[in-house]
């Protein structure tokens, strides 16, 4: 019988906050049960062991909401990234979790039970104040507050993982929702809104309003009748909402849809999150402009690594100037928007071009590399380089030096590239400069380079080769890169340390980002931006997807752990 209910075709209406129409299944998304855990305490033993869970729920939201903010910076959203930063302030006031360390010290019982205890006393505070502009910053208390009850649970990944897992895009329901919850829906790929109570000036509607989904707002009673999985048709332009629809109503809608979703195609972004909510950039290796299409095809967010030799090696002689920079033109419109990231030209040891003498070297990899090469090559530096720094006019573009081995290159290279602009009047707006870290002596020596980059990324193909002196071409030395990973894990989670100190963005680039089993060994150690092959980014997307941030952690920590070992056994007995 109640089968039968469900099925009945149901028309409700609301207000239309996006036009369009959407046509999916529902996924009913609900905020968490105050009620139930005020009502669940405990006695604890352990008060320490509780005030660590809850140290470790603020480092956590900490972590969420920078990330969010930065998603928001990097998306353009403004509204956004201004929302969590005024998030990440709630989360200093010490007063407000100061409290709760010493209800826990005094009442002895479970922190989230008085968590939600001293959070339904805040909403009843709230509830009496007639003030609307005051009443209105319970939604960011609640916002936040609700967030440390969720990493304290450890449910943050339930809420994120049923949408991470939806290949259908599903019609998201819910009673109301809070400007984080729609932060993080923007990510996902959802084909349409229905939020039951929301005013249409909140935050939320106003971030809403940012989306190209149909979505529609105050539609009473909608979260009752609806069930997860129920068939739904958002009409958005007449604020009708239709549930478990007929088959001649949903023919009637696809025929319209169809007919509005070539007028209203816009090209999505894609998002990834880890399981608990931390945001991965998603990058892609790529060399010529139907790669890059593909890699964008693929979910890529950007191109972390044009591998500009390519476009030179097999010629007999130096390409024609304007050839180049078409190329470079062809590139950014297949990145369509995204940030592109050439790396200057690396060539020497095995990548040689016919028009250009180089005397043979007796260590080629240690040799005339990347910058080197270049600098002993003045005309192909200054014809290369101009190239791309005039590329900049089709589009933001990160130009990366490959091989720096000590700062002095950087400042020579510089040097030339102020002469290029002011010769050329190139708008220096659109460019910005990095290196690749993929010499030891750079990841030592990091901090006298970071004012002089905007980022970094690290090449752990050569980073191997060098640590470990085993070259990277030789077949036979297997084993050395096999066993390289705790101490290659060591060295890139020193290198995003100093990022992070710095503010500077760190990828890494090399083919440890493209291998799902070592990729999220990378976020463990920090990194939050990862280059991949095209046609590894799908396998990289589900790894990133599938781990929380703990679990990446503990994994690099077991690795770091069989080098650092127990220091005991160095100490030599009296
Ligand atoms: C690296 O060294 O890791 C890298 C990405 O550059 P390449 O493989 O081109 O040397
Ligand atoms: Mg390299």
């Amino acid at each position: 019988m109640a089968e039968a209910i469900r099925k009945v075709s149901i028309e409700l209406s609301g207000i239309t906050l996006n036009p369009g129409i959407a046509i999916g299944r529902a996924y009913r998304f609900k905020q968490i049960d105050l009620e139930s855990l005020k009502n669940n305490f405990f006695p604890i033993k352990d008060i320490n062991l509780e005030l660590s869970r809850l140290q470790r729920s603020i480092d956590k939201s900490k972590e969420q909401l920078s990330s969010l903010q930065k998603a928001g910076i990097d998306t353009g959203k403004k509204d956004i990234a201004d929302i969590f930063a005024a998030h990440i302030q709630l989360l200093q006031d010490t007063t407000f979790l100061q409290s709760i360390r010493d209800a826990v010290k005094i009442e002895r019982l479970n922190v989230e039970h008085i968590l939600s205890v001293k959070i339904g006393d805040i909403e009843q505070r709230f509830r009496s104040i007639e003030n609307e502009t005051v009443r209105t910053r319970l939604v960011d208390i609640q916002d936040v507050y609700y967030r440390l009850l969720r990493n304290l649970l450890e449910i943050e990944h339930v809420r994120i993982a049923p949408l991470l897992r939806a290949r259908l895009n599903p019609i998201l329901v819910a009673e109301h929702l809070l400007p984080s919850d729609i932060a993080l829906l923007e990510f996902r790929n959802i084909a349409g809104l229905i939020i039951e109570e929301a005013s249409a000036v909140s935050h939320v509607a106003i971030i809403a309003q940012s989306f190209s989904i149909p979505t529609i707002i105050n539609v009473p009673g909608v979260t009752s009748i609806v069930h997860s999985d129920n068939t739904i048709i958002i009409d958005g332009f007449s604020g009708k909402v239709i549930i478990n629809p007929t088959l001649p109503e949903t023919a009637s809608y696809k025929l319209k849809k169809n007919g509005t979703s070539k007028k209203n195609q816009v090209r999505k972004y894609h998002h990834y999150l880890t399981r608990d909510g931390i945001r991965i950039r998603l990058e892609a290796n790529a060399n010529t402009p139907q790669e890059i299409e593909s890699a964008i095809e693929n979910g890529a967010e950007g191109i972390g690594l044009v591998r500009s030799e390519f476009f030179y090696l097999g010629r007999s002689k130096y390409p024609d100037p304007q050839e180049e920079l078409n190329f470079y033109r062809e590139i950014h419109k297949s990145a369509a928007g995204r940030p592109v990231t050439i790396r200057l030209l690396d060539l020497g040891a095995d990548k040689s071009l016919p028009f250009i003498n180089v005397p043979a070297e007796t260590n080629p990899q240690l040799g005339l590399r990347g910058i080197r090469y270049l600098f002993a090559n003045p005309d192909l530096l200054d014809r290369h380089f101009r190239s791309v720094l005039k590329s900049s006019k089709y589009g933001p573009v990160r130009i990366m030096v490959p091989f720096v081995s000590i700062i002095q290159e950087l400042d020579y290279l510089y040097e030339i590239m102020e002469r290029i602009i002011s010769e050329e009047r190139i708008n220096r707006s659109g460019i910005s400069m990095g290196i690749m870290v993929e010499i030891p002596s750079v990841v030592w020596s990091l901090p006298q380079f970071m004012d002089k980059v905007d980022f970094l990324s690290i090449g752990t193909n050569d980073l191997t080769q060098f640590t470990f002196a085993a070259d990277r071409e030789n077949r036979k030395l297997e084993e050395f890169r096999r066993a390289s990973l705790p101490v290659l894990l060591k060295m890139i989670k020193s290198v995003a340390q100093a990022a992070l100190i710095y503010n500077k963005d760190v990828s890494v680039c090399g083919e440890i980002a493209s291998d799902p089993a070592t990729a999220s060994l990378l976020i463990g150690a920090g990194i939050r931006i990862l280059s991949a092959r095209v046609n590894a980014l799908d396998a990289i997307k589900k790894e990133i997807e599938s781990k929380s941030m703990d679990q990446a952690q503990v994994a690099v920590g077991k690795y770091l752990e069989m080098i650092n070992g127990n220091h005991s056994q160095y100490r030599r007995s009296a």
